[in-house]
Order: C-alpha cells, then structure tokens, then sequence
C-alpha cells in the first residue's frame, strides 16, 4: 500500500492511498484544478481514482468533491448526512453511494471503514484503509474534538496513522482568531492539539507502528516544530522506531511506501526467511 498525503491543513485535505491497482481519495478539499495539479505532481492521472471517500462537509475536506466526481466520472462515498449537507456542491449528475459504520466498502484492493468522531459536522467519520491481501493498515484521524473509545478501538494495529495535531495551546490562546473560533477550535468538537495528539498516539502505540503524519496543523495557531517536538519527544519514549512525517497545505508530500515500513520493522531474523 502506497500513502500520498496530497496535502492537509486548515485550507485543504486530500489523502491518495494505492494498492495494487486501486486508487482512493480520502476526501477531496482542494478544488478540482488543484486536486489535478496535486495528482499531476506525484504522476497520477485523475481518471485512475477508482472513488472519493468524504469523511464530513466541511470545505477544506470536500471543496473539490462535485467538480471532480463530474469531470472524471468518479464515484462519490459520502454518509446519507453529509450528503445532504454538500448538496450546494452536486448537480446530480455525480455517482453517488453510501457509506457508514455499519456499511463498509470493500473497492478492488482496499476494504474503506468509516466510524465515527466528535467534531461540529452533521455526520463526521475517521476512516481506516486495510489492504485486504496483505493486512496492511492506515488509519486517518484528523477533526477530532476529542478522541473517543471508538476512534482508538479503529486506530489499534494500524501500521501508518494520519493523525491530526492541529495547534498549540498557546499560539492558538494567542493567535488572530476571532474569540469564538478559539473556542470552537479548542472545544470537544473542535480540534486535537498537538498534546491530544501526543496522549492519543500513545495510547494507540505498538512496535510495528511504521509511521506517523502529524495533519491538518493550522497555519496561524501552530508550528511545524513544535508539532514535530510534542508529539515525536512522546514517540521517541516509547521507542518508535518509524518515521515521522508533517503534512504540507501546499504541496504533496513525497509516497509513503508502507510495505517497505513493514518489511524495515520486522526483526532480523525474520527478513532472512
Ligand atoms: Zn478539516
Ligand atoms: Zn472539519
């Protein structure tokens, strides 16, 4: 499975992941043009993408989602919520199917799981990819309010996270914001701060965590230092041996390849066999 963060952040989210000839958009929230130009720079060609997976309404995960789906005819997964919540976005002329936490999608190499997180949205999910033939597993989690039960129940095993670190409490205390866009950003249905993200990830850790992105950091309430510091210092004490990553808002970050994360974490003796 290959990992292709187009980019994340406050202004935008889109997320490729490959597998053996299927291609996914984890949300779209780039416009059409600039999901293209994205796609472009990394040598994918926007009529590969087998289907887009919308986890909320928010624009900065579905600005691009109607022009897409009509332009290369792609599939559009949303929840029946957040459907009717982008309906300013789709014409009708779109593919458009259902997925919730009770109806998985299962699109050639890949198995899509959605389940539900706390975030002021109609519907909102984080989502799991596993590659069906190999096992292996990504995890996306980013516009948590708070992490539930539930999302670390889903984030267990995972072998790449994207985990949202958001901002820091005090650049986001003192950031330009209007008061009560700090509060919604901080509130229980707002956004994981790159401590939340640090607490999370440790308690979802486990030896073969090949890779963490830090995603969705806020350009005015956080730094990509002190998200690398907070949540890496938390990483490196429990002995994380994989890489972490920063999302970028502006351009895609190079693939990340998680079957060669797998085969580097696996103990010596067993890479001889
Ligand atoms: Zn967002
Ligand atoms: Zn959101």
């Amino acid at each position: 499975m290959i990992i292709t963060v187009l980019g994340s952040g406050s202004s935008g989210n889109s997320l490729l992941v490959e597998a053996d000839g299927t291609r996914v958009l984890i949300d779209a929230g780039f416009s059409g043009r600039d999901l293209e130009r994205r796609l472009a720079s990394v040598d994918c060609d926007p009529e590969s993408i087998d289907a887009i997976f919308v986890t909320h309404e928010h624009g900065d995960h579905t600005r691009g989602i109607g022009v897409f789906a009509r332009r290369w005819s792609t599939p559009l997964f949303l929840g029946e919520q957040t459907r009717q919540a982008c309906s300013s976005l789709l014409s009708g002329e779109e593919t458009i199917r259902e997925y919730s936490c009770v109806n998985p999608v299962t699109i050639g190499a890949l198995r899509i799981e959605p389940f539900l997180t706390v975030h002021d949205a109609v519907d909102p999910f984080a989502v799991t990819v596993t590659e069906a033939a190999t096992g292996e597993k990504l995890g996306v989690a980013t516009d948590l309010g708070r992490p539930t039960a539930a999302v670390r129940h889903a984030l267990r095993e995972c072998d790449i996270l994207v985990l949202e670190a958001n901002h820091d409490e005090i650049l986001l205390r003192d950031s330009s914001y209007p008061w009560s866009v700090k509060q919604r950003i901080a509130s229980s249905h707002g956004h994981l701060s790159n401590r939340a993200s640090a607490e999370l990830v440790a308690e979802i850790y486990h030896n073969r965590l090949g890779a963490v992105v830090l995603a969705h950091l806020s350009e005015r309430a956080n730094a990509p230092s002190l998200a690398r510091e907070v949540v890496g210092e938390r990483l490196a004490g429990l002995g994380f041996r994989g890489n972490l990553h920063l999302g970028e808002q502006h351009a895609a970050l190079a693939p990340i390849d998680v079957t060669a994360l797998r085969q580097r974490l696996l103990p010596p003796q067993l890479t001889l066999l």
